[in-house]
Protein backbone atom coordinates (compact mmCIF):
# COMPACT_ATOMS: atom_id res chain seq x y z
CA UNK A 1 0.00 0.00 0.00
CA UNK A 2 1.34 3.13 -1.12
CA UNK A 3 0.84 6.50 1.61
CA UNK A 4 0.88 10.14 0.16
CA UNK A 5 2.52 12.17 2.32
CA UNK A 6 1.97 15.81 1.33
CA UNK A 7 5.36 18.12 1.59
CA UNK A 8 3.72 21.16 1.12
CA UNK A 9 3.36 24.33 3.33
CA UNK A 10 -0.36 26.05 3.31
CA UNK A 11 -0.33 29.56 1.84
CA UNK A 12 -2.58 31.49 3.88
CA UNK A 13 -2.89 34.80 1.85
CA UNK A 14 -3.81 36.39 5.47
CA UNK A 15 -0.58 35.73 6.97
CA UNK A 16 1.75 35.39 3.78
CA UNK A 17 5.19 36.49 4.34
CA UNK A 18 5.63 38.16 0.69
CA UNK A 19 2.95 39.08 -1.65
CA UNK A 20 -0.27 37.22 -2.23
CA UNK A 21 -3.36 38.74 -2.34
CA UNK A 22 -6.96 37.34 -3.25
CA UNK A 23 -9.88 39.31 -4.54
CA UNK A 24 -12.85 37.73 -4.70
CA UNK A 25 -15.44 38.29 -7.77
CA UNK A 26 -18.55 37.11 -9.14
CA UNK A 27 -18.05 34.24 -11.85
CA UNK A 28 -20.23 36.59 -13.98
CA UNK A 29 -17.63 39.26 -14.00
CA UNK A 30 -15.54 37.00 -15.80
CA UNK A 31 -17.42 35.15 -18.25
CA UNK A 32 -20.71 36.84 -19.72
CA UNK A 33 -22.44 33.72 -20.12
CA UNK A 34 -22.95 33.23 -16.05
CA UNK A 35 -25.99 34.06 -14.76
CA UNK A 36 -25.30 35.34 -10.67
CA UNK A 37 -28.22 35.84 -8.72
CA UNK A 38 -28.35 38.74 -6.16
CA UNK A 39 -27.11 37.25 -3.24
CA UNK A 40 -25.46 33.57 -4.97
CA UNK A 41 -21.99 31.96 -4.05
CA UNK A 42 -20.61 31.67 -7.22
CA UNK A 43 -16.97 33.17 -7.24
CA UNK A 44 -13.80 33.31 -8.86
CA UNK A 45 -10.52 34.90 -7.76
CA UNK A 46 -7.76 37.39 -9.12
CA UNK A 47 -4.57 36.19 -7.63
CA UNK A 48 -1.52 38.86 -7.64
CA UNK A 49 1.29 37.29 -6.13
CA UNK A 50 5.31 36.85 -6.17
CA UNK A 51 6.44 33.84 -8.08
CA UNK A 52 8.57 32.64 -4.65
CA UNK A 53 6.08 32.10 -2.17
CA UNK A 54 5.46 28.85 0.36
CA UNK A 55 6.95 25.85 -0.65
CA UNK A 56 7.97 26.86 -4.25
CA UNK A 57 10.14 25.68 -7.37
CA UNK A 58 12.53 27.51 -9.15
CA UNK A 59 13.59 26.54 -13.08
CA UNK A 60 17.25 27.23 -15.00
CA UNK A 61 15.15 30.49 -16.15
CA UNK A 62 15.67 32.16 -12.61
CA UNK A 63 19.04 32.90 -13.40
CA UNK A 64 19.63 31.66 -17.08
CA UNK A 65 17.66 33.77 -19.80
CA UNK A 66 17.80 30.82 -22.45
CA UNK A 67 16.93 28.12 -19.46
CA UNK A 68 13.89 25.92 -19.23
CA UNK A 69 10.81 27.70 -17.71
CA UNK A 70 7.49 26.14 -16.24
CA UNK A 71 6.63 25.41 -19.13
CA UNK A 72 9.43 24.05 -21.10
CA UNK A 73 10.66 22.14 -17.87
CA UNK A 74 11.57 18.27 -18.81
CA UNK A 75 8.89 16.94 -16.44
CA UNK A 76 10.90 13.39 -16.41
CA UNK A 77 13.39 15.91 -13.37
CA UNK A 78 10.44 16.39 -11.88
CA UNK A 79 9.23 13.24 -10.09
CA UNK A 80 11.05 10.09 -9.30
CA UNK A 81 13.13 8.38 -6.64
CA UNK A 82 13.81 10.51 -3.84
CA UNK A 83 16.38 10.20 -0.86
CA UNK A 84 16.35 11.87 2.22
CA UNK A 85 19.63 13.46 3.81
CA UNK A 86 19.57 14.21 7.31
CA UNK A 87 21.13 17.56 8.08
CA UNK A 88 19.74 18.36 11.70
CA UNK A 89 23.00 18.45 13.46
CA UNK A 90 24.38 21.03 11.50
CA UNK A 91 24.00 24.11 14.11
CA UNK A 92 22.11 27.46 12.94
CA UNK A 93 24.06 29.69 10.64
CA UNK A 94 26.89 27.44 9.91
CA UNK A 95 28.17 26.20 6.73
CA UNK A 96 27.12 22.53 5.37
CA UNK A 97 30.58 21.00 4.94
CA UNK A 98 31.27 18.50 2.76
CA UNK A 99 32.32 15.76 5.45
CA UNK A 100 29.19 16.47 7.06
CA UNK A 101 26.89 15.99 3.79
CA UNK A 102 29.15 13.21 3.28
CA UNK A 103 28.36 11.86 6.30
CA UNK A 104 24.52 11.87 5.92
CA UNK A 105 24.70 10.84 2.67
CA UNK A 106 26.14 7.77 4.00
CA UNK A 107 23.77 7.54 6.56
CA UNK A 108 21.09 7.54 4.31
CA UNK A 109 22.16 4.54 2.03
CA UNK A 110 24.17 6.71 -0.26
CA UNK A 111 22.56 9.29 -3.98
CA UNK A 112 21.78 7.13 -6.62
CA UNK A 113 22.29 8.76 -10.15
CA UNK A 114 18.47 10.24 -11.09
CA UNK A 115 17.90 10.92 -7.54
CA UNK A 116 16.01 14.15 -6.14
CA UNK A 117 18.13 14.75 -3.03
CA UNK A 118 15.77 16.21 0.31
CA UNK A 119 17.87 17.72 2.63
CA UNK A 120 16.43 17.89 6.29
CA UNK A 121 17.77 20.78 8.17
CA UNK A 122 15.44 20.36 10.67
CA UNK A 123 13.19 23.91 9.79
CA UNK A 124 10.44 22.80 8.13
CA UNK A 125 8.65 22.89 11.68
CA UNK A 126 9.80 26.37 12.47
CA UNK A 127 8.10 28.09 8.82
CA UNK A 128 7.23 31.42 9.77
CA UNK A 129 9.14 32.06 12.84
CA UNK A 130 11.73 34.12 13.36
CA UNK A 131 14.31 31.28 13.57
CA UNK A 132 13.59 29.94 9.80
CA UNK A 133 15.95 32.52 8.30
CA UNK A 134 18.72 31.03 10.40
CA UNK A 135 18.75 27.74 9.32
CA UNK A 136 22.64 26.59 8.29
CA UNK A 137 23.72 27.39 4.47
CA UNK A 138 25.18 24.86 1.59
CA UNK A 139 28.97 25.34 0.46
CA UNK A 140 29.80 25.04 -3.14
CA UNK A 141 31.76 22.57 -2.40
CA UNK A 142 28.62 20.55 -0.90
CA UNK A 143 26.26 21.72 -3.68
CA UNK A 144 28.72 20.42 -6.12
CA UNK A 145 29.00 17.01 -4.14
CA UNK A 146 25.45 16.48 -4.91
CA UNK A 147 25.26 17.72 -8.10
CA UNK A 148 28.38 15.40 -9.22
CA UNK A 149 26.16 12.23 -7.68
CA UNK A 150 24.15 12.47 -9.84
CA UNK A 151 20.93 14.23 -8.22
CA UNK A 152 18.16 15.54 -10.78
CA UNK A 153 16.34 17.32 -8.63
CA UNK A 154 17.15 18.93 -5.12
CA UNK A 155 14.75 20.24 -2.33
CA UNK A 156 15.58 21.95 0.97
CA UNK A 157 13.47 23.02 3.94
CA UNK A 158 15.30 26.68 4.47
CA UNK A 159 14.17 29.89 1.90
CA UNK A 160 17.09 29.00 -0.08
CA UNK A 161 20.23 27.33 -0.26
CA UNK A 162 22.61 29.97 -1.42
CA UNK A 163 25.47 30.90 0.20
CA UNK A 164 24.94 34.44 2.71
CA UNK A 165 25.52 37.31 0.16
CA UNK A 166 27.19 35.67 -2.45
CA UNK A 167 27.43 38.07 -5.34
CA UNK A 168 27.58 35.48 -8.34
CA UNK A 169 24.59 33.19 -6.85
CA UNK A 170 27.57 30.09 -6.71
CA UNK A 171 25.25 27.43 -5.30
CA UNK A 172 21.95 28.26 -7.49
CA UNK A 173 24.21 28.80 -10.92
CA UNK A 174 25.60 25.16 -9.93
CA UNK A 175 22.22 23.54 -9.89
CA UNK A 176 20.55 25.59 -12.36
CA UNK A 177 23.36 25.25 -14.84
CA UNK A 178 22.74 21.31 -14.52
CA UNK A 179 18.68 21.99 -15.41
CA UNK A 180 18.72 20.37 -11.64
CA UNK A 181 15.30 22.25 -10.21
CA UNK A 182 15.31 23.30 -6.61
CA UNK A 183 12.37 23.48 -4.36
CA UNK A 184 12.70 25.80 -1.54
CA UNK A 185 10.83 25.60 1.99
CA UNK A 186 9.98 21.85 1.45
CA UNK A 187 7.59 21.18 4.34
CA UNK A 188 6.58 18.41 7.05
CA UNK A 189 10.33 16.31 6.50
CA UNK A 190 9.83 15.05 9.99
CA UNK A 191 6.32 13.27 8.55
CA UNK A 192 8.50 11.09 6.47
CA UNK A 193 9.09 7.44 7.80
CA UNK A 194 11.73 6.40 5.53
CA UNK A 195 14.95 7.66 3.85
CA UNK A 196 14.13 6.56 0.38
CA UNK A 197 10.45 7.35 -0.86
CA UNK A 198 8.76 8.54 -4.37
CA UNK A 199 8.18 12.50 -4.80
CA UNK A 200 6.36 14.41 -7.36
CA UNK A 201 6.61 18.30 -7.97
CA UNK A 202 4.54 19.60 -10.85
CA UNK A 203 3.80 23.10 -11.26
CA UNK A 204 1.40 24.76 -13.51
CA UNK A 205 3.03 25.04 -17.11
CA UNK A 206 3.29 29.27 -17.45
CA UNK A 207 5.42 30.35 -20.13
CA UNK A 208 8.37 32.79 -19.39
CA UNK A 209 8.16 32.98 -15.66
CA UNK A 210 10.82 31.39 -13.42
CA UNK A 211 9.45 29.89 -10.20
CA UNK A 212 6.10 28.55 -8.71
CA UNK A 213 4.15 26.94 -5.47
CA UNK A 214 4.08 24.16 -6.13
CA UNK A 215 2.26 21.14 -4.34
CA UNK A 216 5.24 18.54 -3.28
CA UNK A 217 3.97 15.17 -2.61
CA UNK A 218 5.73 11.50 -1.35
CA UNK A 219 4.70 8.27 -1.74
CA UNK A 220 5.66 5.59 0.93
CA UNK A 221 5.32 2.25 0.85
CA UNK A 222 3.61 1.75 4.32
ZN1 LIG B 1 12.98 31.10 -4.19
Amino acid sequence: MRKLIDLTHVIDPKTAPRKFTVETIGAETVNQNVVRLAGQWYIMSNISMVSHIGTHIEMPYHLFPDGADLATVDLNTLCGPAVLVDLRAVPAGQPITVPALEAAIRAAGGIRPGDIVVCNLGYSDRYGTDEYGKSPYFTNEAIRLLVDAGMKMMAVDAGGVEIPKSEQHVNHTALLEKNICLIENIAHLNDLPCARFELCAFPVPVAGVESFPVRVVAAVEA
